[in-house]
């Protein structure tokens, strides 16, 4: 059996401030990166509660330098680093028979939802594929799809897990945390978020049978609202990009590689839009 894992940091169990999982921070951040690496280990050994299992973990947060490597089985795949052709998803490949994402927060503008964003809060106000407002979890599952490799489980605060369960209907759902703003959690602690975890990895691996790669019906359209007008001036100048309203921008192909890769570009230029002229 061969396991890809996308390691989040924001929805990891305890979490509610940006201080928590920003790198430069020299007082919290060291704590908490900790934390992400004991769930993504608890998963892990959840998942070979069921049989041994080839894993891939790919460090999905912020810089993508945050895992601790002696907090891992030594036996493991890590994919360290930013950036990435896939970003949160890179690694993905026909390979893998189950992705799990862990430490995952709710798409922007979520409430209910800890420190909820898409990809970069200060340039997508939202990301839309054909019509469905997305999420992370959604658009990256929606990448390991397109190889064939359903995600099994999701763990985070409840809103994030419960929204993302909405369209992946049969992953098994970890939450660790709810929130109670979205700089506030009332959280389980970080032992008892591993064992939750372990948990759900066990049973996510013992109902793989029934998991469904999630997938886009081409053609893909991809609608990004930009957080400022000067990210959108930016984006209408790449190729296919189409201006359709002062803060928005489209992007329509025949497949969703080619999207995600437009939208993993668009977000990184739009980012350059925030440097003053
Ligand atoms: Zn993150």
């Amino acid at each position: 059996m061969k396991l890809y894992v996308s390691a989040d940091m924001e929805g990891t169990a305890g979490v509610c401030s940006w201080s928590q999982v920003d790198p430069s921070n020299q007082h919290e951040y060291p704590i908490y990166r900790r934390y992400m690496s004991h769930e993504v280990r608890a998963a892990i050994d959840g998942a070979r509660a069921c049989g041994p299992c080839d894993v891939l973990v790919n460090d999905s947060h912020w810089d993508m330098r945050n895992l601790l490597w002696d907090e891992l089985p030594d036996d493991v795949r890590v994919i360290s680093g930013a950036r990435k052709p896939l970003s949160m998803a890179e690694g993905a490949s026909d390979r893998y028979d189950a992705a799990f994402f862990t430490g995952y927060h709710g798409a922007i503008g979520t409430a209910g939802a800890v420190l909820a964003h898409t990809y970069n809060d200060a340039t997508l106000y939202e990301v839309r594929v054909n019509g469905v407002a997305c999420s992370e979890a959604l658009l990256n599952a929606a990448v390991l799809g397109l190889y064939g490799t359903p995600v099994v489980m999701v763990t985070g605060d409840r809103t994030t897990v419960e929204s993302t369960l909405r369209a992946l209907p049969w992953a098994v759902g970890v939450p660790v945390k709810d929130a109670v703003g979205y700089y506030a959690a009332n959280s389980l602690t970080p032992d008892a978020a591993c064992r939750a975890i372990a948990e759900g990895a066990r049973e996510a691996i013992a109902r793989i049978a029934s998991a469904k790669p999630f997938t886009f019906e081409p053609p893909i359209e991809l609608v990004i609202e930009t957080a400022t007008v000067p990210q959108a001036d930016f984006i209408e100048l790449l190729p296919r990009f189409e201006r359709i309203g002062g803060r928005t921008v489209r992007f329509v192909c025949g497949e969703y590689l080619t999207a995600f890769h437009a939208f993993l570009v668009a977000m990184r230029l739009g980012g350059a839009a925030n440097i003053p002229a």
